[in-house]
């Protein structure tokens, strides 16, 4: 059974929930023994996409975008194995997914 939390409202299995502090919430254990602001920065935090995210773009045709951790094999647009680096185009080109 799925609950919601309280804080992230991310659907929690009910065995991962716990009461807050204040006893009359459930929130899951990933926002339990965070206070109210560091909960608000970790939200924060996911809502934006972090800063050493690296751009690629495709060769066949032309595709650029952006991943944050991992490196892409193929082009998410036409699926060929053709993604350079492609650092030196500005953030604010990279199509965001
Ligand atoms: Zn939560
Ligand atoms: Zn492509």
């Amino acid at each position: 059974m799925l609950m919601k939390c309280g804080r992230c409202l991310q659907q929690v299995p009910l065995g991962d929930m716990k009461y807050a502090k204040d006893g009359s919430t459930l929130v899951c254990m990933q926002c339990r023994g965070l206070t109210v602001q560091e909960h608000a920065d970790a939200m924060r935090y996911d809502a934006s996409p972090p800063l050493s995210k690296t751009g690629y773009a495709c060769t066949s045709c032309g595709f650029t975008f952006s991943r944050a951790n991992i490196t892409p094999k193929r082009c998410p647009f036409c699926a060929k194995e053709t993604i350079v680096l492609a650092d030196n185009i500005s953030s604010a080109k990279l199509l965001e997914d």
